[in-house]
């Protein structure tokens, strides 16, 4: 089942998501709904409250970033092998390193991409779709990708890490996207 994707300005991707209480959710097949709606927007991460559920789980697929056809070795994340995988009440333990800066883009965010500074590794304890407890550190694009992903069970948006400048020549656009006068390719649940 493929979900509409909430927009920028929906109050959902504001709210900070609450844990799921073990069996009160089928997250195997919630994972597998919210996989094929990523997919389908041609993305490599999704947080559940991006489909309208506040709930703290997301799943990443960072593979299509070192899948590109001009892409030579050096050009591919060792962090991206067999990065497919769903996290469950996840919780930062720590990030470390120096910051380091992405052009980021998010599917509920359309036509916008800027570059966010962030630190280089993550440690992360979550459950996976089995129950297992794991604690894990991460680096490169699967660091990025997973910190983008959290920051959504925080109701954090990648365009609050931007400046004062950047934010306000962004603010017609985001308006835009609230109002749904964005094109997209994929579905997309707005208001009106
Ligand atoms: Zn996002």
């Amino acid at each position: 089942m493929i979900y509409q994707i909430i927009p920028y300005g929906d109050p959902v991707l504001r709210k900070v998501a609450v844990d799921i209480e073990k069996d009160s959710v089928d997250v195997k097949k919630m994972s597998e709904d919210m996989f094929e709606t990523m997919y389908a927007a041609s993305g490599v991460g999704l947080a559940a409250p991006q489909v309208g559920l506040s709930l703290r789980m997301f799943v990443v697929d960072g593979r299509p970033f070192n899948e590109g056809e001009d892409m030579t070795e050096e050009d591919k994340d060792p962090s991206l092998v067999d990065f497919k995988k769903v996290f469950i009440n996840a919780e930062i333990l720590s990030e470390d390193g120096e910051e380091w800066g992405f052009e980021e883009g998010c599917l509920s965010i359309p036509g916008i991409r800027q570059d966010v500074y962030r630190p280089e590794y993550v440690t992360i304890k979550y459950f996976d779709t089995d129950w297992n407890e794991l604690t894990e550190t991460y680096e490169g694009l699967a660091a990025r990708i997973i910190q983008h992903e959290y920051d959504h069970i925080d109701g954090i948006l990648f365009t609050d890490h931007l400046n004062p400048v950047k934010k306000r020549m962004l603010k017609n656009k985001l308006a835009d996207i609230t109002k749904g006068k964005v094109k997209v390719d994929y579905k997309m649940k707005f208001s009106k």
